[in-house]
């Protein structure tokens, strides 16, 4: 995705079984592959997995309410 994927959308190298189309090649993102998975992003089920990575979608999005930054006004 040239532009990067935008939040809530899958991946477009997904294939039917949401396993990575890239993975194991060179021109898979090189964040994907530094990525690792860890228990709190991915719980012990994929419908864990789901709900924590809704959560943490929801926590960085662009727009969520920041917190106040320090000496502000
Ligand atoms: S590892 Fe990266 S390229 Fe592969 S499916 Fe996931 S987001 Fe897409």
């Amino acid at each position: 995705m040239p532009h990067g994927k935008p939040a809530g959308m899958p991946c477009v190298q997904l294939d039917d079984q949401l396993r990575c189309r890239l993975f194991g090649r060179p021109e898979r993102p090189a964040f994907c592959a530094s990525l690792r998975p860890s228990a709190d992003m991915c719980g012990a089920s994929r419908s864990e997995a789901m709900a924590l990575l809704s959560a943490l979608e929801l926590a960085t999005q662009p727009d969520a309410a920041a917190p106040p930054s320090v000496g502000a006004t």
